[in-house]
Formats: C-alpha cells, sequence, structure tokens
C-alpha cells in the first residue's frame, strides 16, 4: 500500500469512542459512579489508587489515560460540559 492509500485508509483510534475511564463510568452502578466521581474531584486522591482500584475491579486504564480523563481532556468529555 502507498503512502496516499495509508493514509486514507488511517483512522485515528479514538475518534468518536470513549475513553476507558468514559466506559467504566458507564458501566458502574450509580453508587459506584458517584463515589469515584467525587474521589476524582478531590485533588487529594491519588489517580494512581484509583486506578489501582479500577484495575482491581476488572476495568482496564492506564494511570496516563485515567489522568487525561481526569484533567477533562478524554474524547468522551470533550463538549459535554
Ligand atoms: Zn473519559
Amino acid at each position: 500500500m502507498g503512502i496516499a492509500e495509508s493514509i486514507a485508509a488511517y483512522r485515528p483510534a479514538n475518534v468518536g469512542s470513549l475513553c476507558a475511564t468514559c466506559k467504566a463510568l458507564e458501566s458502574l452502578s450509580p453508587k459506584d459512579r458517584e463515589a469515584l466521581t467525587t474521589a476524582m474531584e478531590n485533588p487529594n486522591m491519588p489517580g494512581t489508587a484509583l486506578t489501582r482500584i479500577l484495575n482491581d475491579e476488572g476495568f482496564s486504564i492506564g494511570v496516563s489515560a485515567f489522568a487525561r480523563h481526569r484533567r477533562g481532556e478524554c474524547v468522551g468529555r470533550r463538549g459535554s460540559q
């Protein structure tokens, strides 16, 4: 495949999809979602601790991706606030 075809065929992975943290929030129970949202707004709650808790619950979320979501820079939150 040539460069032009490769570029034409390329689809950025994140366009139109939610980040892993957004997806996790969507699938949580209202009680868990509330707790996680509150924790994310607490500057004293380390992202590494929250990521570990989510990973322990079976959500595959990286620390940097979680931090991006927390800062409101993930795809899913863009324009939704
Ligand atoms: Zn997100």
